[in-house]
């Protein structure tokens, strides 16, 4: 799989990129990673890329001109292009069942914002989709394009060790996960549940279960089927 990433601040990148799970994705072949600092393409002598915004108001807006031409210097103009993600707290809300769509492509543009936002038209003259990491306002879009990288990626063939860590995790089956337990087993008075100690598959597995959905319906019960919702 492939990303490309536009940003005025490339240098936000390697540091997470290169660690862990993402470094040894990349290792393996699974994913590479093209950062564009569309400050590049920015067609005066200051290489702005933002401006005051028209009808007044504060902050400044990314223009559109340096984000169309560092598109443009990339993607070939005679074909489809790969679906664009641009990252806005006025996007639809992110969540495990897009990462685990946009985990099925094998082309994908991020572009990350900065200052006011995007000009509107480079969300109406682009076939973007807005993609929002939450209900909260960051400083700008590096931090929720690496979410999306970590959360995407994470989702590969053969890029974690254990294939069914994805699976079972928290809103894989729409809950959240349960419990967890190591060594040792008794820590400063507080034990580890004996069934876990037991050996006992089957009840082990129902002991999760049921953790999943008591935790799921005390902390998220927006996840739960309406009619498995508690009544309030
Ligand atoms: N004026 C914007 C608003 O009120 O919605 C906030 C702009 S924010 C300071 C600058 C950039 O950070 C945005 O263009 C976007 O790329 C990024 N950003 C901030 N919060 C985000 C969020 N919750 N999800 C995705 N991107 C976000």
């Amino acid at each position: 799989m492939r990303f490309d990433i536009l940003t005025i601040f490339p240098e936000m990148f390697p540091g997470v990129l290169d660690t862990s799970m993402l470094r040894i994705a990349q290792e393996k072949g699974a994913v590479s990673f093209d950062l564009h600092d569309f400050r590049d393409f920015a067609n005066n002598k200051h290489q702005k890329v933002d401006d005051r915004p028209f009808g007044g108001g504060p902050g400044m807006v990314l223009k559109p001109d340096p984000i169309f031409a560092c598109l443009e210097s990339f993607l070939p103009a005679d074909k489809a292009p790969p679906p664009i993600i641009l990252l806005s707290p006025q996007g639809e809300a992110y969540n495990q069942r897009i990462a685990n769509e946009l985990s099925q492509l094998d082309h994908i543009v991020l572009i990350a914002g900065r200052y006011e936002g995007f000009d509107q038209r480079i969300v109406d003259g682009l076939p973007v989709r807005e993609i929002s990491i939450g209900d909260y306002v960051i400083t700008g879009g590096e931090l929720a394009a690496l979410v999306l990288v970590d959360s995407i990626v994470r989702l590969l063939p053969g890029v974690l060790g254990d294939a069914d860590s994805a699976t079972y995790e928290s809103f894989n089956n729409g809950l959240l996960d349960h419990p967890h337990y190591t060594r040792p087993v008794e820590f400063r008075g507080m034990t580890v549940p004996e069934v876990l100690r037991s050996g006992d598959h089957a009840r082990i597995a129902a002991w999760r279960k049921q953790k999943a959905a008591e935790l799921t319906r005390a902390r998220r019960p927006d996840l739960l089927d309406p009619k498995d919702r508690p009544s309030t």
